[in-house]
């Protein structure tokens, strides 16, 4: 008889028991837990108190005691531009956020980081259902149905471009296919990835796009038109003094940080191949 543990098919009420265990987790460390970019600390008087981390013992925020307001918060950097991805580290700073009891700190944590108090619990449980990214990419469609074509080691590098703690929190637990595990760092916080987010099918669509420019655009130093592009503008923007990023989902534009951080890694190994050992 088998005994490994049996996966729950059915969970009664997932809201109430996921609200519950959150609260319990937070209440056991009176000093605060992180979750995301935010500290939770429970209040001697009851409650919950949140704000960004980096901001623990700062005075002067600017209090909000509805739960909802956890929404506002989260929708735009502290540059006010759109945060496309909730769980991008770039929650902005300045507030904190009253919670009365257990419920309205879940409707906050929703605000702040969508699904991920349910996440975290079914994760905890053993009971959170893993997306691979072929099963994702096989129910794409449109212009997206092309990222069906996107190579095993394109999904390795666009997932160390876009996925990794330096520009998403969220712990990532999906894999190329049932056979191939994903190598990359996949980040130490609470908060699960189960599946290929939207942010991530576009930018492994964007991929899709270069991998097809390397098997047949490349000019005589084996360079593709948009690795040139990209140089060209990294080197305007040097040369002026100040290098402005593209939005964070503007996959289009030279200067995105995911397009970057995916250059690092195909582009750097052809300008400076390994030296081979004498
Ligand atoms: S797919 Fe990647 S970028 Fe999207 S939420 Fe998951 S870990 Fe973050």
């Amino acid at each position: 008889m088998s005994t490994a543990p049996v996966k729950r098919t059915s969970i009664p009420n997932v809201a109430a028991e996921s609200r519950a265990a959150f609260a319990a987790w937070v209440d056991a460390h009176p000093d605060g837990r992180h979750f995301g970019q935010v500290l939770i600390r429970p209040e001697s008087s009851g409650g919950y108190r949140l704000c960004h981390a980096e901001d623990e013992g700062a005075t002067g925020l600017q209090l909000y005691e509805n739960p909802r307001a956890a929404r506002e918060i989260a929708k735009l950097t502290g540059d006010g531009e759109y945060r496309p991805l909730k769980s991008a580290p770039n929650l902005r700073r300045g507030w904190a956020l009253l919670a009365a009891d257990a419920g309205d700190l879940v409707t906050a944590m929703n605000g702040l980081y969508p699904s991920a108090v349910v996440h975290w619990y079914l994760y905890r449980e053993g009971s959170l259902d893993i997306t691979n990214y072929r099963e994702n990419a096989a129910r794409q469609s449109g212009i997206y149905k092309r990222v069906q074509r996107l190579t095993d080691q394109g999904v390795q590098n666009a997932a160390k471009a876009c996925c990794e703690d330096a520009v998403c929190l969220k712990k990532t637990l999906w894999d190329v296919d049932e056979e191939i595990p994903l190598e990359m760092n996949r980040g130490e916080g609470e908060i699960p990835c189960p599946e290929p987010c939207s942010v991530f099918v576009s930018f492994a669509r964007r991929v899709r796009l270069f991998e097809r420019e390397n098997k047949r655009d490349l000019d005589a130093i084996g360079l593709s038109p948009s690795e040139k592009e990209d140089l060209s503008a990294l080197v305007e923007a040097a040369a002026t003094g100040e290098v402005v990023m593209a939005r964070e989902a503007e996959f289009e534009k030279p200067l995105n940080e995911r397009r970057m951080r995916y250059r690092r890694l195909t582009l750097i190994p052809k300008l400076r191949p390994p030296v081979a050992n004498e």
